[in-house]
């Protein structure tokens, strides 16, 4: 039986803003997204049944069609009617190493992982933008996941544009365990709030979309200035994460105490991260932020920007 093994990572936001609300009801938002090394591991078989079965020991990830790994299969199931006939089903296995419910698109790099395996398993011979296209289905992260590296994420998330590689630069993330914040509440909540100050019109949609490519963060990133990036960092989810989730807002604060770069959240939390120039830096405040809370549901790791989505290995 065919099996491969792909490696799929975290991102995080550098730039996270809401625009409005669209006319299918989803967000507009501009966001920049940034692959981290953090990354499961997923590995996909073909079965000689036409089932797809799902293993993973994480208690919170789900083994149904609720699974976004679960449920990019079966859009490949239903693309691909003669591969499955031809080639059988699928066995997934889900290694966890990326927090769970994090703001680190843990499920949608899955779900990219299981569309690239499967592709692979049944000899479709898809390009990265066939794949983009079927991961747009499943979830807007999907097909940043496919691609990564640094790049602008439009309209609902699913519009990406490549940026120059920050590959190299240092990242501490910091999840409290037991903590899980809801992305549908986060979008939610922020629009309540918030939606007097949407945009009203498509053409200031589009425009406020567009500001960003010559905005001063992709400058910075374009000059691989790390500390212009760091001071540039922007997520308008803080706005109602913050305020509702403290030990979010504590922990935020201390990165930002001892970080010599930027500290921000990622999309919907509750994840806080802090860019760091060299291996060493991200040690020192990683220990730093350790040594002031030594809380052990909070997890701690040092990762580093990467140039690339998924992967084979
Ligand atoms: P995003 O940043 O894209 O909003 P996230 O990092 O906040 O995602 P996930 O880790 O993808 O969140 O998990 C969100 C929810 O989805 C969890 O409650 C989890 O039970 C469920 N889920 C479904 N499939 C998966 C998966 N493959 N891995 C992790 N969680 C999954």
């Amino acid at each position: 039986m065919k099996s491969y093994t792909l490696i799929a990572p975290a991102k995080i936001n550098l730039h996270l803003e809401i625009i409005g609300i669209r006319p299918d009801n989803y967000h507009e938002l501009v966001m920049i997204m940034q692959t981290v090394d953090l990354a499961d591991r997923v590995e996909v078989k073909s079965l000689s049944t036409d089932e797809i079965i799902l293993h993973c020991g994480h208690p919170n990830v789900p083994l149904d069609e609720t699974n976004l790994a679960y449920r990019a299969a079966q859009l490949m199931q239903q693309e691909f009617p003669d591969a499955l006939i031809e080639s059988g089903g699928v066995d997934i296995t889900l290694h966890k190493h990326i927090p769970v419910a994090a703001g680190l698109a843990g499920g949608s790099g899955n779900a990219a992982a299981v569309l690239v395996g499967i592709d692979l398993l049944w000899e479709l011979g898809l390009t990265q933008i066939d794949l983009q296209k079927l991961g747009a289905r499943l979830g807007s992260d999907v097909p940043f996941c496919i691609s990564g590296g640094t790049a602008i994420a439009t309209g609902r998330g699913e519009a990406i544009s490549p940026l120059p590689s920050l590959e190299g630069i240092y990242v501490v993330l910091g999840k409290y365990q037991s903590l899980e914040v809801s992305t549908p509440w986060a979008y939610t909540t922020y629009r309540h709030e918030f939606e007097h100050q949407y945009a009203q019109d498509l053409d200031s949609l589009a425009d406020r979309s567009h500001r960003i490519h010559s905005g001063d963060l992709v400058r910075a990133i374009v000059a691989t200035d790390t500390v212009k990036i760091g001071k540039l960092l922007y997520n308008d989810l803080e706005k109602v994460v913050l305020p509702a989730y403290p030990l979010v807002s504590q922990l935020r604060a201390e990165f930002q105490r001892h970080a010599n770069l930027g500290t921000m959240m990622s999309g919907s939390g509750p994840t806080v991260f802090s860019l760091a120039s060299s291996r060493a830096q991200a040690e020192v405040l990683y220990h730093q932020v350790r040594a002031a809370i030594p809380d052990p549901d909070l997890e701690l790791f040092v990762a580093q920007f990467c140039d690339r989505g998924v992967r084979v290995i």
